[in-house]
Formats: structure tokens, sequence, C-alpha cells
């Protein structure tokens, strides 16, 4: 997701760092991570007509990126927009670009998150098999009111693994 999403999201996430120890964060990690499996991936997909469960979503990306690459766009988008949600930064720093990654991502402000609706995804075409674009629209709330950031990402696949490099957002 693009630039700006991570500039609205900051305070919360410096805010979690200065105010606990590190103890605390990784208990707070473990047990958050035991009730997120149960429960429906924050990226609301759909299969069968059930919401699929975090495991066995984003989660298989999100808690193992270095041997479970998200395998296309589509994957990679859902499962940055739930690493935002969890606030898996080493997730959405390994996943971007190096072109475009920020050196970090320590400025996430407060944003409740709402939902993500995928709009389109243009596949990979045979004569650039290594970009893809997904439009998508992701709501959520800062500071008691509700924003809606409408944008389309465009994905790169380098040495076989999915990079988020840029995006065009809509008004
Ligand atoms: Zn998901």
């Amino acid at each position: 997701m693009a630039l700006s999403l991570y500039r609205i999201q900051g305070f919360l996430f410096r805010g979690f760092l200065y105010s606990s120890g590190k103890k605390w964060q990784y208990s707070c990690r473990a047990s958050n991570y035991l009730r997120l499996t149960m429960r429906a991936c924050p990226c609301g997909k759909i299969a069968a007509k059930r919401a699929l469960p975090y495991e066995r979503c984003c989660g298989r990306y999100v808690e193992d990126f270095d041997l479970t690459p998200a395998p296309d766009a589509e994957s990679l988008m859902r499962s940055r927009y739930t690493a935002y949600v969890l606030e898996r930064v080493p997730y959405l720093l390994a996943t971007w670009h190096p072109d475009t990654r920020p050196q970090s991502l320590d400025d996430l402000a407060p944003v409740k998150w709402l939902g993500l609706n995928i709009k389109s995804i243009v596949p990979p075409e045979p004569a650039d098999p290594n970009t893809a674009w997904v439009e998508f629209v992701a709501r959520s709330r800062v500071n008691g009111r509700g924003e809606r950031l409408h944008e389309r990402s465009r994905f790169v696949k380098q040495e076989g693994r999915w990079f988020y490099i840029d995006g065009k957002i809509f008004d």
C-alpha cells in the first residue's frame, strides 16, 4: 500500500514501542497469534461462502514470509492490508520493493482498519509477466473520522517473489 497509508497510521506503533517493554510485547504477540488463528482473516476473503480463517488466508504469508511468499499480486495485496491491521511492520518492509521501500515505518499513526474491498485485478500479461495491478478500497477510522483509501497498486515479481512497488491514489 502507498506511502500515505503508513504515514496516517503512525503514532500507535511508536506509542506501543515506547510504552511497553520487550517482554510484554512478545507475550502479547504470542497470545494475539493464538487468538488470530481462530478468527476470520482481516482481509475479509470469502471462500465457499465462508470467511477464511487467518491461518488459511494471509497468515500463511505474514507469519512465514521467508519460506512462504505470497504467490500472486492479490495475495500480496491482501496480506499487506492484513499486516497493516496487525501492525506487522517487518512483513510490510519485506514485501516492499527495495527501490521504493521506506527506511522504517516508525511513523504509523492510530488507524482502525475497517475493511478491504478488492475492486479489480490486472494479472501479468505474457508481454510483461512480472507486473500486476490490484485496485482496492481500504476503509479506516482515524481520530474518529471515517477515511477511504482508493488506490491502484503496482506489484512486481523479482526472483520468484512479488513486491509492492507503488500505486496511484484516486480521490
Ligand atoms: Zn486474508
